[in-house]
């Protein structure tokens, strides 16, 4: 057939999420899921066919891009410049400050390979990304915003469940509306962290922990919640699983700015999404299908959101997209 042959390396929250979204996309085939883990028990749960990371050459030249759903943390940063030089990859790593030497990396082995490596798509880093750079071209003079949530930052919720005494938790991202108001009214304001974010934590404490030390150790926590408005509210472990399971996220990139004589100009994207992992996956499979257009061409190297044509991501063809949507 002529699909594309895609495979997804690592099962977490996203892989799930690209397992899902492969069947939204007729043009999309799954070849296999690769793991570090024992690939048994996930063949199971997946339904299809599961294999070891460790043997992935043996699908050199049967996958046209894997889809990598490892953990930008400690995964990423090993598993994109290794796969990289055997297929075409793309990933969601999402450190940003340090995606520069990730580009850098990815790039050296994807030439190495003749291949092409699509970095830190998702959505922030990804589309939001895509906003700012368009925003930012379009309107020279002005200002840019972005708010997050209201969200489950994992690193903020990992940070909470380290804290002696917590059972389990989930840290919320909120943005403080009135703010998000200001601006969209067309004011300019330097804002503080603390003004741009709220972060609201729901804990289950462990039994006879001190609460009030637990909320302390929260709020008072250095990088993660010292400097924002942090709240804290004990729960039980019903109501964590019943209210909070879900990972919903979203938020809004805004450009407020003046062109000619003070005409005001704001232009806004925003996205409000009951599952992240699953936004993220979706936006993952169009970059993959532009990973596969970009190789077939001969394209070779790292490539960001920024280097590639709005139109390779769609499936349907330039002339069709010109007929319908431009
Ligand atoms: P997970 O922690 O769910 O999965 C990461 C990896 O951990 C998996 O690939 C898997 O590898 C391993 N793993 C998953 N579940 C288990 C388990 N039960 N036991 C042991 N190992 C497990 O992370 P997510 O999928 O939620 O997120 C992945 C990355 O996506 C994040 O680090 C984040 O940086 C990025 N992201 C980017 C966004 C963007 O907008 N750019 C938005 C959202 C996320 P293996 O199968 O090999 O064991």
């Amino acid at each position: 057939s002529s699909n594309i042959r895609v495979g997804i390396v690592g099962y977490g929250n996203l892989g799930r999420g690209v397992q899902q979204a492969i069947q939204q996309n007729p043009d999309m085939e799954l070849v296999a899921i690769f793991t570090r883990r024992d690939p048994g028990p996930l063949a199971e749960e997946t339904g299809v066919l599961t294999e070891r990371l460790s043997d992935v050459e043996q699908y050199i030249g049967r996958i046209d891009v894997m889809i990598l759903c490892g953990g930008s943390a400690t995964d990423l940063p090993d598993q994109t410049p290794q796969l990289v030089k055997l297929f075409n990859t793309v990933d969601s790593f999402d450190t940003h400050a340090k995606i520069p030497d990730f580009y850098e990396k990815v790039n050296a082995a994807a030439q190495e390979g003749g291949k092409v490596g699509v970095i830190s798509t998702g959505w922030d880093p990804g589309l939001f990304s895509m906003n700012r750079l368009l925003m930012q071209a379009v309107l020279p003079e002005g200002q840019d915003y972005t708010f997050w949530g209201t969200g489950v930052s994992q690193g903020h919720s990992d940070a909470i469940r380290r804290v002696p005494g917590v059972k389990a938790g989930v840290q919320y991202t909120v943005p403080v509306q009135a703010v998000i108001e200001r601006i969209r009214s067309g004011e300019t304001p330097q804002l503080s962290t603390r003004e741009k974010h709220r972060r609201d934590c729901f804990v289950v404490a462990q039994e006879g922990a001190d609460q009030e030390a637990v909320r302390r150790t929260i709020t008072d926590m250095p990088d993660y919640f010292a400097d924002y408005d942090t709240t804290v509210t004990f729960i039980t472990e019903q109501e964590l699983a019943a209210e909070h399971s879900g990972m919903p996220h979203g938020g809004f990139v805004i450009r407020s700015a003046v062109t000619g004589n003070g005409s005001k100009q704001i232009a806004e994207f925003g996205l409000k999404l009951d599952s992240n992992p699953e936004f993220t996956a979706s936006v993952l499979i169009a970059y993959a299908r532009a990973a596969y257009r970009l190789s077939n061409e001969g394209a070779v190297g790292a490539k960001t959101v920024f280097d590639i044509p709005l139109g390779y991501l769609s499936p349907k063809a330039a002339e069709v997209l010109r007929r319908e949507l431009l």
